[in-house]
C-alpha cells in the first residue's frame, strides 16, 4: 500500500494532485466526469509549464510528475492509498455517502482526508467507523500557489492522524495550520463576515465596490478587496458559506446580506458568470 488518491477533479482536485505527484507521491485522480479529468490533466501540464518557464522546476520534471499521476473514474482505485484526499462537489449527502464508500475500499489504516470549506469534519467522520483517521486538509486556491493548508480536527480526530496530516502538508511545502471543527472554520469564520459587511457597504450606498476594495487593499494592505475577492470565490459560493455560519453558529451576525442573494438569484455568480461586482469578458 503506498501513494494518495484525490477524488474530485476539479479546481481544487486537480491542484492537490499536481502538488502532492509534484513532491514525489504516486496519486491516483478520481473523478465521475470524464471530462473533468481531462480538463484537470491539461490544467496541471499547463501549470507545470508555466513552472518550468519561471524556472522553479527543471524542464524534464513535467513529464516525470504526469507519470505519478494516474486517473480514472472508478472509486475503488482509492484502495491502495495511504492518505485519501476528497476533493468532490460541496454538498453534505454526496460527501457523507463518499466516505461510507471510502471507508469500505480503504485499507484500514488509511487516512481519509476532506477539502471542504464548510461541512463538518466531525459529521463527515462519523459517517465512518475510523472517525479518528479523518481529517480536513483545507488547501486554498490556486492550490500550486497559495501557502496554506488549513487542518481541521473532528471531534474524534486522533493527536497521530493530526501529527501525519501536519508534517504531510508541510513537506508538500506548504504551511499547516491547525484548527478545530467549528462552522467555518478560521478561515471562513473570519473571511465571509468581512465579505459579506462589504457587500452592506454597497447595499446601503456607503461607496462603490471600487471605492470599498480600494479602502481594503491600500488602507488594510489586503492584496485583493473582499468585493473582488467574493467574485473570485463565487457568490453562490459565498452565499452557502455564510448560510453554513448562521445556521451552526445560531448568531444573526452571519446572516447574508439580502444583495448577495439578490445577485445569487439573478445568476450574477462573479468571475464563473462574467458577471458580479464586476464585469469579466469571456475568455
Ligand atoms: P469543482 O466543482 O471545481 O470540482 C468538483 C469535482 O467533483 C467535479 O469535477 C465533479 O465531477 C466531482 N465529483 C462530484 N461528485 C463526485 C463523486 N461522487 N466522486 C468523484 N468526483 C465527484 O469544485 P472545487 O471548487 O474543486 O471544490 C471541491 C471541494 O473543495 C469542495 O468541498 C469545496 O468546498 C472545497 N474548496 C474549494 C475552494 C475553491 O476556491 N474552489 C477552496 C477551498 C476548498
Amino acid at each position: 500500500m503506498s501513494g494518495a488518491a484525490v477524488v474530485g477533479a476539479g479546481t481544487m482536485g486537480n491542484g492537490i494532485a499536481h502538488v502532492l505527484a509534484q513532491h514525489g507521491w504516486t496519486v491516483s485522480l478520481i473523478d465521475t466526469a470524464p471530462d473533468a479529468l481531462e480538463r484537470a490533466t491539461a490544467t496541471i501540464r499547463g501549470n507545470l509549464d508555466r513552472q518550468v518557464k519561471k524556472g522553479t522546476i527543471a524542464p524534464d520534471a513535467p513529464a516525470q510528475i504526469l507519470e505519478r499521476i494516474r486517473t480514472g473514474t472508478a472509486l475503488d482505485a482509492a484502495g491502495g492509498a495511504t492518505l485519501v484526499i476528497e476533493a468532490a462537489s460541496e454538498n453534505p449527502a454526496l460527501k457523507f455517502e463518499l466516505f461510507e464508500r471510502l471507508d469500505r475500499i480503504c485499507a484500514p489504516e488509511a487516512i481519509l482526508a476532506t477539502n471542504t470549506s464548510s461541512i463538518s469534519v466531525t459529521e463527515i467522520g462519523a459517517h465512518t467507523t475510523r472517525p479518528q483517521q479523518v481529517i480536513g486538509m483545507h488547501f486554498m486556491n490556486p492550490v500550486p500557489v497559495m501557502q496554506l493548508v488549513e487542518v481541521i480536527r473532528g471531534h474524534a480526530t486522533s493527536d497521530e492522524t493530526t501529527r501525519t496530516v501536519m508534517a504531510t502538508a508541510a513537506a508538500l511545502g506548504k504551511t499547516p495550520v491547525e484548527v478545530n471543527d467549528y462552522p467555518g472554520f478560521v478561515s471562513n469564520r473570519v473571511l465571509l463576515p468581512m465579505i459579506n459587511e462589504a457587500i452592506f457597504c454597497v447595499m446601503e450606498g456607503v461607496a462603490a465596490p471600487e471605492a470599498i476594495d480600494t479602502v481594503m487593499k491600500l488602507g488594510m494592505a489586503h492584496p485583493m478587496g473582499p468585493l473582488a475577492l467574493a467574485d473570485f470565490i463565487g457568490l453562490d459560493v459565498c452565499l452557502a458559506i455564510l448560510e453554513v455560519l448562521h445556521h451552526g453558529l445560531g448568531d444573526d451576525k452571519y446572516r447574508a446580506c439580502p444583495l448577495l442573494r439578490k445577485m445569487v438569484a439573478a445568476g450574477h455568480l462573479g468571475r464563473k458568470s462574467g458577471r458580479g461586482f464586476y464585469q469579466y469578458p469571456k475568455s
